[in-house]
């Protein structure tokens, strides 16, 4: 069997998080996958679409209670 490659979400704190990219025969085309579907790269890992979202929400709520 040949190993599959898929790019995992780091955080996974959104409830519907992807967690993982769709599985490929090579590392490459599988960053081009997560790439393909706007997922964050941050340098060392990838961040997926929904999470990056929950995350920028997070830091507004943050944000708003600090003004208060
Ligand atoms: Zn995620």
């Amino acid at each position: 069997m040949k190993k599959q490659y898929a790019v995992e979400c780091e955080s996974k704190v959104a409830s519907d998080c992807l967690r993982k990219g769709e599985s490929f025969d090579n590392e490459e085309e599988a960053e081009h996958w997560v790439e393909n579907e706007c997922w964050i790269f941050s340098g060392e890992w990838y961040l997926c679409v929904e999470c990056n979202q929950q995350i920028m929400l997070n830091i507004s709520k943050l944000q708003t209670k600090k003004m208060n």
